[in-house]
């Protein structure tokens, strides 16, 4: 049976220039929480925490410390008085976009979690993807995502939703699918449902130099019903030795021989 949180409690109006969707459902937010395993040595970092719907699970596990980084102040204020009691608790003020994570660089056991603005999280999940240093600082990254993301984020080649977003995150991590957000568990009610991702990352492709790889795939998928020998025109020589049907279009190709590709150049 759904649980429907108090929404008279969610006290200044919802910011739709923040994209402010809050979850209200506590049969949703446990069985996420489930999903989140930390220990004593853990940092988590939630990126977005809102009114604290998850945080209030969140603080009931294991961790050494638990960030929040908030870009709308008002909320900010409101998270520090709901945990100014606990030390281990740490409120940022910040834009998730432009804060830069070096700091986290030196902790052990790192998980990032999100329920963003569906853009924000597109654009965050590229910034952590992107990281030079490869295995990165974090051990998972959980973020939400519009369902039609998500299905491209995890499809397989031969698949009308495989594209850029599914190689370059494919190459970098394993991904599940964890649980689906249905936008009825929201307040506002968005126009489209959502979907939880794990991402953890894999040092399969660790070589590769990542920008290539994103450059690559912009060739490749731009005119995405071409053949793959007129995107990648210049690199016929590669896909020949590689033994690549030239033939092709760009979902046809795996993760694998774009990794192999881009290790060619
Ligand atoms: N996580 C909360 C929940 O599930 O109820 C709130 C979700 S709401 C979809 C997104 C939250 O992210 C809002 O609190 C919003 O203010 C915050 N936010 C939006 N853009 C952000 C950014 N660039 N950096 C940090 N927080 C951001």
């Amino acid at each position: 049976m759904k649980q429907q949180l108090n929404t008279n409690r969610v006290s200044a109006k919802p910011k739709r220039s923040l994209g402010q969707n809050f979850i209200i459902n506590e049969n949703f937010l446990s069985n996420l929480n489930k999903n989140i395993s930390s220990d004593s040595e853990t940092t988590i970092i939630e990126i977005g925490p809102g009114k604290g719907a998850l945080t209030n699970y969140l603080v009931k596990k294991n961790f050494e410390s638990l960030y929040l980084i908030e870009k709308d102040y008002e909320l900010s204020i409101q998270l520090k008085n709901n945990f100014k009691e606990n030390k281990k608790i740490k409120i940022l003020n910040e834009d998730a976009l432009n804060y830069n994570f070096m700091s986290f660089y030196s902790c052990n056991n790192v998980i990032i979690i999100g329920n963003l603005p569906f853009n924000v999280s597109t654009q965050l999940l590229f910034k952590w993807l992107e990281e030079k240093k490869w295995p990165p600082f974090y051990k998972k990254m959980i973020l939400m995502f519009q369902k039609e993301v998500a299905e491209r984020i995890t499809s397989k080649h031969n698949h009308k939703n495989y594209s850029r977003i599914s190689v370059a995150s494919q190459a970098r991590c394993k991904v599940k699918s964890i649980v689906t957000a249905p936008s009825s568990i929201f307040f506002p009610k968005p126009k489209v449902d959502g979907v939880i991702l794990e991402f953890t990352p894999i040092l399969k492709y660790k070589e590769i130099d990542f920008q290539l790889l994103l450059n690559v795939l912009k060739l490749s998928f731009s005119q995405r019903r071409k053949k793959i020998k007129n995107n990648l025109y210049k690199y016929t020589d590669i896909l020949e030795k590689l033994g690549i049907n030239q033939n092709l279009r760009a979902e046809n190709i795996t993760v694998d021989e774009y990794c192999k590709i881009v290790k060619m150049l």
